[in-house]
């Protein structure tokens, strides 16, 4: 069994909801989810126009690869983007992105693990750090609360109400 955490993320349409129909696709067709942050609210960067984002991040044990579990997640955004009477895909209504898969380093042109801006981002190092505190990035050899410590990241990050 492989341990991956992942970050969902949207802020388009019903965000709510589109977090709650991908938790539960990720659940058919990934793997057991056994932990959850909160959901966050943050700020749009520099576009007061664009509505809040909701994130959260998941622990979900796979037997899919890295690259397979890629492929589900990609399935899943094109399942939640597609709007019933639409002849096209719509812009993604939900993001999810690979954080970590075990201590794995992935380098390749449709793949990095660790995820390379994770240390960079407030909303993913603080619902990361809710459930994975003590995790040590595989890279940088620092924990979770080591990292969300040292980013410089300015935007607030809050729990939703
Ligand atoms: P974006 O829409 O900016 O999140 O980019 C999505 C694309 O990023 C996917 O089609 C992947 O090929 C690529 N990608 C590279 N590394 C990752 C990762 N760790 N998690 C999710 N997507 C990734």
């Amino acid at each position: 069994m492989n341990t991956a955490y992942v970050l969902l993320g949207g802020n388009k349409g019903e965000r709510l909801t589109n977090i709650e129909k991908a938790i539960s696709f990720i659940e058919k067709l990934v793997g057991p989810i056994s932990n959850k942050s909160k959901i966050y609210v943050t700020a749009a960067w520099g576009n007061t126009n664009q509505p809040d984002f909701y994130n959260q991040v998941i622990c979900v044990s796979t037997k899919l690869s890295a690259i397979a579990l890629l492929e589900a997640l990609l399935l899943i955004e094109n399942k939640l983007g597609r709007q019933r009477g639409d002849q096209k895909w719509q812009a993604r209504t939900i993001d999810l992105d690979i954080l970590f898969f075990n201590n794995d380093i992935i380098d390749s042109p449709d793949l990095k693990v660790p995820h390379p801006y994770l240390h960079e981002r407030k909303f993913t190092l603080v619902p990361l750090a809710e459930i994975a505190a003590n995790f040590v990035h595989p890279i940088f050899n620092k924990s979770i609360a080591e990292l969300e410590n040292e980013c410089s990241d300015e935007l607030e990050v809050n729990p939703l109400m």
